[in-house]
């Protein structure tokens, strides 16, 4: 016992020089460095590129970019609300992967999010987006200043130059300082619907000063594995008053994912899913959004048709909004067929962890089956058929499939073609995935009748037509 003590003296001796040279940064000494002490609000604005993230053309290229000419983010720190309004436009040429493209023109996006509340905003309308939340809760509380104040009220711990704090079933934030103790980088995880787990890196860089507070003019962010943002800082206003009150509409909605409203072959909700009653199973088509969706889209499965399993779920393609509810698909066990072009991606998606916020598949164990397909595959009962078709050459995915009802003449298909609302004029620019739908249809002489989109309403292929400026 003594020798053992003795020998801890003795290397403590040692040490404690050293100590005192490289002192830990304490939050106190950062946020006076920031000029983040009495800091209510800031606003900050500037102009570069951002990338749609889980919205790439195939799971192993890069998100799609967009030209951002403008973008400013308000944030108040007392009531966590935060509000990002960018004007953006197309980025690649041609136009691949989702997100909205192409861009038309000049595009403006307002994104906010308050407490326990996110929506979007386009005019006087609001949209509530739950889905969004924790990314963007997680924007507000890794900016430059959040980062301080969120270590501060959060029992955040200082081990050198890292400042490290978690916000529960939320996110997990390490940041490192500078030795002027500014915040350099900050690497986080949040929950993903898809990934489990995602990785966030944020560089801070080129800080100046304004009036008492520093603040970076580059923001660059990694997420995932791609560039999410590049950004350069004209304009910074601290404590800018910034009031974001939560809508009415807003707060009547907070769980929009957990209605399900069935139709047949009918509209309702942001995301649809297919059921396809066949002799002695059901067959879903797409499990969309995430774990809540899933499990709500379950529960009317079972409701609909209470002794008939499912026998797959039939997944388009890998963007997030589609493929969120999948992991809970893996976590039933039951099989999903997906084309090749995602297969390596969802494996490995369902084999990683989820440990910010366990979600159905993290605590089921499982890895999930996902059978492969190229260009065409039918599931038959005898009396039904379903084709299903890769939707080739389409820029808005590298392998998505739709879904063909030879005998009911319906055609189920994902992204390629959102319907315009009814009766408005043809686009005066023509979306070349609609036309690429066309063209496929035609390939593979489908008799279509009607368009089911996972997106909008069912409608009459004459509607598609129409929107790409045939008359036939
Ligand atoms: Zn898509």
């Amino acid at each position: 016992m003594r020798t053992v003590l003795s020998r801890l003296a003795a290397v403590l001796v040692l040490l404690s020089p050293l100590a005192a040279i490289a002192q830990d940064a304490s939050l106190d000494q950062v946020a006076k460095a920031m000029g983040a002490v009495g800091m209510k609000s800031i606003q900050y604005s500037g102009s570069g590129v951002n990338f749609q993230v889980g919205q790439n053309f195939s799971p192993d290229t890069p998100w799609p970019r967009f030209v951002v000419k403008s973008y400013t983010r308000a944030v108040n720190y007392e009531n966590s609300s935060i509000r990002d309004e960018l004007v953006r436009t197309q980025g690649e040429n041609p136009p691949r992967g989702g997100g909205g493209q192409p861009v038309v023109g000049e595009q403006r996006q307002i994104f906010v999010a308050s407490g326990d509340f996110a929506w979007n905003a386009a005019g006087d309308v609001v949209t509530p987006t739950p889905i969004a939340l924790v990314d963007r809760q997680l924007q507000l509380w890794t900016t430059p200043h959040g980062v301080v104040k969120a270590a501060m009220t959060n029992n955040g711990t200082v081990q050198g130059r890292t400042i490290a704090f978690t916000a529960p079933g939320r996110f997990k934030v390490q940041a490192t300082v500078d030795a002027q103790n500014l915040v350099e980088k900050v690497e986080a995880l949040a929950p993903n619907a898809v990934l489990g787990d995602i990785p966030i890196e944020i560089r801070y860089s080129e800080y100046k000063d304004f009036a008492g507070v520093k603040f970076p003019t580059r923001i660059r962010q990694m997420i995932g594995t791609y560039p999410g943002l590049d950004l350069t800082v004209t304009d910074v206003q601290p404590n800018l008053a910034v009031d974001l009150a939560v809508p009415d509409p807003i707060k009547q909605t907070p769980a929009p994912y957990g209605k399900v409203a069935t139709q047949m072959a009918a509209d309702g909700g942001t995301h649809h899913s297919v059921l396809i009653e066949m002799k002695d199973h059901v067959i879903l088509v797409e499990s969309p959004l995430n774990d809540e969706r899933a499990a709500a889209v379950l529960a009317e499965v079972k409701n609909l048709a209470p002794n008939k399993p499912i026998r797959y779920v039939i997944a388009t393609h890998h963007h997030f909004d589609h493929a969120g509810g999948l992991r809970a698909i893996a976590a039933e066990g039951i099989p999903i067929i997906a084309h090749d072009v995602n297969k390596s991606f969802l494996e490995k998606a369902f084999a990683a962890p989820a440990t910010i916020r366990p979600d159905r598949l993290a605590k089921s164990g499982k890895k999930g089956t996902i059978e492969g397909m190229r260009d065409k595959r039918v599931l038959t009962d005898g009396a039904r058929t379903v084709e299903l078709h890769n939707v080739a050459g389409n820029n808005h995915h590298g392998g998505i499939v739709m879904v063909y009802l030879p005998k009911e003449k319906l055609l189920v298909e994902a992204d390629v073609y959102n319907p315009p609302a009814p009766n408005a004029p043809p686009p005066a620019t023509v979306n070349s995935n609609w036309v690429n739908l066309s063209d496929n249809i035609k390939r593979l002489s489908l008799t279509v009748d009607q368009i089911l989109p996972l997106h909008g309403r069912i409608m009459p292929l004459a509607e598609l037509h129409k929107s790409i400026g045939h008359s036939h």
